[in-house]
């Protein structure tokens, strides 16, 4: 590992100032920063340690559940706000890692954790994620896991959150604070797909904390549940997983929210193609009309290819309660 400074950060205008030198990391439960680290994959020059602010809340305000940034994915996962107001939420953070990761992983931390692409973490290969203009090794590699949605001729690395799929199908907000003062951004705004520029993650600037994710309180978010495909049974990142809210009227869909993950460079969704299920009955016709629009921008590889058959038949399984399709 790298030499670096550290600093313990007292309160949040400490990390608004320290975060503003160059080469400056934030630090919650470290377990993706310290592992690339490691690595030598990431290599701040200061680690901000954030795990003294106020930031481990989960609440009710008003018409939304507050997350803040720093509570653990252990914590959240169990809530009994979360499991009453956001389900899928609960849902997806308990299928992602182990109980010990669970419990030293937060919230921020989870959104901002970087790509598994192997490729990304061996330095010895080539990767314009990690070292801007010098190739994708995944491309023409090994490259089963990798995306087919979004993908570019620059990167084809997964989205390896379950969470931001969770928070993509309940339309929540990431709070973010900087000495210039406090924004809020729509989840969906939140990622950016790879094109030419792999190493731009996210609208987050360098010199932007998050603070907390904000969740609206609805009869459609209610309803959302988490399904999640991998490999193994735990321990595993996903190979598909969608996240789902349906509210009917009797048979008749009125209002549906539909996300995947392990499928793109960015967690994804689609409104327009979501318009297809309103006012219809959940047949396997109206899924079938839904996934063909949802999918038809992807790009598969001969590898990856089955991930897609993988996504169609999870959310098949989610809207029709486990009914055979
Ligand atoms: C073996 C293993 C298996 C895993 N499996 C899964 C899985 O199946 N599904 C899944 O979703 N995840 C999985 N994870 C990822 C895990 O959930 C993340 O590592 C974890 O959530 C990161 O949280 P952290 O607090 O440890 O972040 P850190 O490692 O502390 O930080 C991660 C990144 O976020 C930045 N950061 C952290 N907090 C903030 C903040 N408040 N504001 C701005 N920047 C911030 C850091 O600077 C760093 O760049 C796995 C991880 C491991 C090691
Ligand atoms: S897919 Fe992206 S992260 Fe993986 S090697 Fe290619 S550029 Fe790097």
């Amino acid at each position: 590992m790298e030499p670096f400074e550290f600093v313990r950060a007292a309160g949040i205008q400490d990390v608004l100032v320290a975060i503003r030198r160059p080469g400056s990391r934030i630090l919650a439960g470290g377990t993706s920063l310290v592992d690339l680290m490691k690595l030598g994959v990431e290599t701040p020059s200061t680690v901000v340690d954030i795990n003294a602010l106020p930031l481990s809340m989960i609440s009710v305000e008003g018409d939304a559940l507050t997350i803040g940034a720093l509570a653990s994915n252990s914590d959240v996962a169990v809530h009994p706000a979360i499991e009453q107001h956001a389900p899928a939420v609960g849902q997806a953070l308990l299928s992602g890692a182990s109980g010990q990761i669970r419990n030293a992983a937060t919230v921020g931390g989870n959104l901002l954790q970087r790509t598994r692409c192997t490729y990304f973490r061996a330095r010895d290969w080539p990767c314009n994620k990690r070292e801007p203009g010098s190739g994708c090794a995944a491309i023409d590699g090994i490259n089963m896991g990798h995306a087919v949605l979004g993908t570019s001729r620059s990167c084809i690395a997964v989205h390896p959150s379950d969470l931001a799929v969770a928070l993509l199908a309940v339309d929540a907000y990431v709070h973010l604070a900087s000495v210039a003062g406090e924004r809020r951004i729509a989840i969906g705004e939140f990622y950016c797909q790879p094109g030419d520029i792999p190493s731009r993650e996210t609208v987050i600037g360098p010199d932007e904390l998050i603070t907390k994710v904000e969740i609206p309180i609805t009869n459609l978010n209610a309803t959302s549940s988490y399904l999640k495909l991998r490999g193994r049974a735990s321990y595993e990142f996903a190979s598909a997983s969608v996240a789902t809210a349906i509210l009917r009227d009797g048979d008749i869909v009125i209002d549906a929210a539909v996300a995947v993950g392990g499928l793109g460079t960015v967690p994804w969704r689609n409104r327009t193609a979501e318009k297809l299920l309103i006012g219809k009955q959940l047949t396997q016709e109206s899924i079938l009309a839904f996934c063909d629009a949802l999918f038809a921008p992807a790009s598969a590889t001969p590898s990856n290819a089955y991930k897609l058959a993988l996504a169609r038949g999870a959310i098949h399984r989610t809207l029709r309660g486990g009914a055979e399709w």
